[in-house]
């Protein structure tokens, strides 16, 4: 059975026209599953010709992924692991902040890319996930909000989800045609009608997968996974980078502010002895100069899969100083949800919930 949830509202009126209904159900369809909050099953009926309700019950599925399990992070950032129908798992999860709740979601099970300090990467990639799979954990997530009770999301009911960013699992530009499709239903006003802005695609630094995306979304804001200044250095701990240099990489990004206004995100994820000295703050300065991005350095994350080891607080701060005397923004991510596993680079999907 199709998934509802693999359709975009122009797929939607293709199915349409083709079994004999008006595409002009295609809005209505979409608001009912998308924006009332509630199952679909309940509320299909609600201004729809009744032989199409049933045409919709009888030719698709919703959405494919069962909730196994959740585990909620002392600042309350909740991570749900996620059961795929043919038995993997994935993993996403839900922060909320002061005015608002992010979901950062996962693109593939597993991931490709190999990253030394990433425990996604250890599960190599066993597939990528389906359109369906992708909408479904925002949606899964939107329900299981509303449906808290006894929780510390309580008090956060009636902040938005408003912010969604492709930082869980897997390499979204290995991924492209499905997470594409999923971000046009995300934004699409009678889908989930998330404002643009408040997505965020985040890469490796796949070049050709990138300028297809700026392509296929100029506006998209992207983060870019760079946490190394010098190529060599680089590809010990992300072979992609052996593939496509710095300066391709700088490329892409000249590119981007050749077709939209927004700054690209740089990542810096900052390990212990090896990228963290003063000297890296310098080149990575001059490497910049005149980009218009704007740098996150992001606390390395302990695993189990690898030694590196984190930085200290006040050294990140003397790091980031640096970048502010040279003019640039600069954000320290104190990643949430460590004490969960649910940080960056700390998704493995593992059935230990
Ligand atoms: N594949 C994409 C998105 C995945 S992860 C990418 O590489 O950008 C989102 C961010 O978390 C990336 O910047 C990634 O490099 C970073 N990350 C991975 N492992 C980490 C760890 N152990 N500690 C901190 N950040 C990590």
């Amino acid at each position: 059975m199709v998934s509802f949830f693999d359709l975009t509202q122009e797929e939607l009126k293709n199915w349409l026209l083709n079994n004999n209904f008006n595409i002009v159900h295609s809005k209505q369809c979409f608001r009912n599953i998308y924006n009332l909050n509630l199952p679909p099953w309940n509320e299909l009926a609600s201004g729809l010709p009744l032989g199409l309700e049933q045409a919709i019950r009888d030719h698709f599925s919703f959405t494919d992924l069962s909730l196994d399990s959740f585990l909620i992070s002392k600042d309350g950032s909740t991570k749900f692991l996620f059961k795929l129908t043919d038995g993997n798992f994935i993993e996403s999860v839900a922060i909320p902040e002061s005015k608002r709740i992010t979901v950062c979601i996962s693109s593939q099970v597993g991931c490709r890319q190999g990253c030394k300090f990433c425990a996604t990467s250890k599960l190599g990639l066993k597939r990528s996930l389906t359109t369906s799979e992708i909408v479904s954990q925002v949606w899964m997530i939107k329900q299981w909000i509303q449906t808290q009770s006894s929780h510390p999301f309580l008090a956060l009911k009636h902040l938005p989800l408003s912010n969604i960013v492709f930082m869980g699992m897997g390499e979204p530009l290995d991924n492209i045609d499905n997470v594409y499709k999923a971000i046009n239903i995300f934004i699409d006003e009678f889908g989930f009608n998330f404002s643009l802005k408040r997505i965020s695609l985040s890469t490796a630094g796949y070049i050709p997968g990138l300028l297809r995306m700026i392509d296929l979304i100029p506006n998209l804001p992207i983060a870019i996974s760079l946490h190394e200044v010098d190529d060599t250095r680089r590809a010990t701990i992300m072979p992609i980078a052996k593939k496509y240099s710095i300066d391709e990489i700088l490329k892409a990004i000249e590119k981007i502010e050749s077709v939209t206004k927004n700054e690209v995100l740089i990542q810096y994820v900052l390990i212990k002895d090896f990228n963290d000295s003063f000297d890296h703050a310098r080149k990575l300065a001059s490497l910049l100069k005149g980009r218009r991005v704007k740098i996150n350095l992001i606390p390395f994350n302990e695993n189990s899969f690898c030694d590196f080891k984190t930085v200290e607080e006040s050294h990140m701060i003397e790091f980031s100083k640096i970048l502010f005397s040279h003019g640039f923004r600069v954000m320290i991510r104190f990643s949430k949800g460590a004490d969960i596993s649910g940080a960056c680079g700390q998704l493995s999907a593992k059935k230990t919930l």
